[in-house]
């Protein structure tokens, strides 16, 4: 049950091992199980796979007997050439195989367990083709990836799966009879198996294999690129966002302002009270005065969320792609999934830890360019991070002036060609800033020229030192500009 559950998700070679199911009844199941929790998945499988597992002529009976004979002929052979291949002796001569009546085959390296399909048919092969790919696996994991020293170790847990994967290519027609066909992978890896194999052809070397693989890996992997995801915030949503606006009063966004101009009914309640922190009490106070108003504009502004993605789906994998190569940097695991929510709010917050950010009510063009400026600080940070090993989260928010350089950075970052070449814009950072005099010379003009003159790297540790020891400066001439004008911006 294990394995259609797991079996039923996403991959990282692209497609969903479900469609590897051969026959209808299977697919039944596994389309009934798909997207559910363990208990009510294990529900409709069980009574499924426990019939499965009576019937003696069942194919998954069968397979067993087959399996028994196929190892009992070959194993030891297997087992010898695997050592000749790799050039090092088995590491276990001990595993455990549980027939699994899903299409996926997968390993347990810890406990030398390999699950093994009850097919012999198609692509399968006979059961000691499965061993072969799998036992591969097990050489290859001891010998390179739990070897600090090998370069292998320091793979991330994708790169190691897809290169795993592509290596079993040289289990090919020259181990015939031992095997009954020439190993098979997933269709997303052929051009990376092709070249690996045309290098095991003409060497028959595996640790030259391992070494010319780790060399070409970054050409074929598929990286994976961020999603936005569009949903209307909820009235509480919305409560929680204007609670914390109504104590900023300085800096280079006056919060307050904004929120009273958006909400002016809330002017009157807290216009003699804007050093009032107390989150809770604002959100008990605000709620009720807006609840009415915000389900009115719910019911008008339901479509939304579905405009906005497909508005933005077109910009999507460019963008990721290319901000991503402007900062040298890949996108963390854990921003796959960023969550952008609509509502009626007086800027654009966005939140580093979760992933998300909230928008108001735009036009087409600002949509696309908040969600770029938004998502252009969730990777900035992650180069900080790898920059400057001793940053701390407080750095990411507001009132830190390393929050302020992640705002003035948005224009040199997002002003470059590859950028550019997907959505043609003139980003801007905020008003203020470009207001900013230091020396005589304007703040923004002199931070883009040293993005001009430097990689990456050097610019944004340039910049942050320039902005570091003029801090006192950039934050009056702000705070300044804040209140003579009241600008709606996002953050
Ligand atoms: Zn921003």
């Amino acid at each position: 049950m294990w394995n259609w559950r797991g079996g039923t998700k996403d991959s990282i070679f692209g497609y969903a091992t479900i469609n590897n199911i051969d026959n209808d009844a299977d697919r039944k199941i596994a389309d009934r199980i798909v997207g559910l929790k363990k208990q009510p998945a294990e529900f409709i499988l069980k009574p499924y796979l426990a019939a499965k597992k009576a019937n003696s002529a069942s194919k998954l009976n069968k397979f067993i007997k087959v399996a028994e004979k196929n190892f009992h002929d070959k194993f030891e052979d297997a087992c010898k050439a695997l050592e000749r291949i790799t050039k090092r002796p088995m590491i276990s001569n001990k595993f455990t195989f549980y027939v699994t009546t899903f299409p996926r085959m997968t390993v347990f390296f810890k406990t030398f367990v390999i699950y093994m399909y009850d097919s012999t048919e198609g692509v399968w092969g006979m059961p000691i083709d499965g061993f072969l790919h799998e036992a591969l696996h097990f050489q290859f994991y001891y010998y390179w990836r739990e070897d600090k020293t090998s370069p292998v170790f320091k793979l991330s847990e994708d790169e190691f799966d897809y290169f795993k994967e592509a290596l079993t290519v040289i289990l090919d027609d020259e181990l015939k009879p031992l095997i009954s066909m020439a190993d098979n992978s997933y269709p997303s890896q052929v051009e990376f198996r092709d070249i690996l194999h045309k290098h095991w052809q003409k060497y028959h070397d595996f640790d030259r294999l391992v070494e010319f693989g780790l060399k070409e890996l970054p050409n074929y992997i598929k990286k994976e690129l961020p999603k936005i995801t569009f949903n209307n915030m909820s009235v509480d949503e919305v409560v929680d966002a204007l609670s914390w606006m109504i104590p900023e009063t300085d800096g280079p966004l006056p919060l307050s302002e904004l929120l009273y101009r958006l909400y002016p009914e809330l002017k009157s309640v807290f216009n003699h009270s804007v050093d009032d922190k107390k989150n809770a009490n604002n959100i008990k106070t605000i709620k009720p005065l807006i609840s009415k108003r915000y389900d009115e504009y719910l019911v008008k502004n339901n479509k939304l969320p579905q405009e906005y993605q497909e508005i933005w789906n077109g910009y999507n994998d460019g963008f990721m792609k290319a901000l991503s190569e402007r900062l040298n940097i890949e996108w963390p695991k854990d921003c796959y999934k960023i969550t952008a929510g609509i509502g009626l709010i007086p800027v654009c917050p966005r939140h580093i830890k979760s992933r998300s950010f909230e928008i108001y009510p735009m036009d087409q063009k600002y949509v696309i360019e908040t969600a770029m400026h938004e998502c252009c600080h969730f990777l900035f940070f992650e180069k900080w991070k790898e920059l400057f090993e001793k940053w701390k989260w407080k750095e990411f928010d507001s009132p830190c002036i390393i929050w302020y350089l992640s705002e003035i950075l948005i224009d040199p970052i997002l002003n470059c060609k590859g950028i550019q070449s997907v959505f043609m814009y003139n980003f801007r950072s905020y008003d203020s800033f470009y207001d900013v005099k230091i020396d005589g010379e304007y703040m923004m003009e002199y931070i883009n020229k040293i993005f001009q003159n430097n990689n990456i790297e050097d610019a944004i540790t340039k910049s942050c030192d320039y902005v570091l020891m003029n801090e006192l400066t950039i934050r009056e001439q702000c705070n300044d500009y804040s209140k003579s004008k009241v600008s709606s911006e996002k953050q």
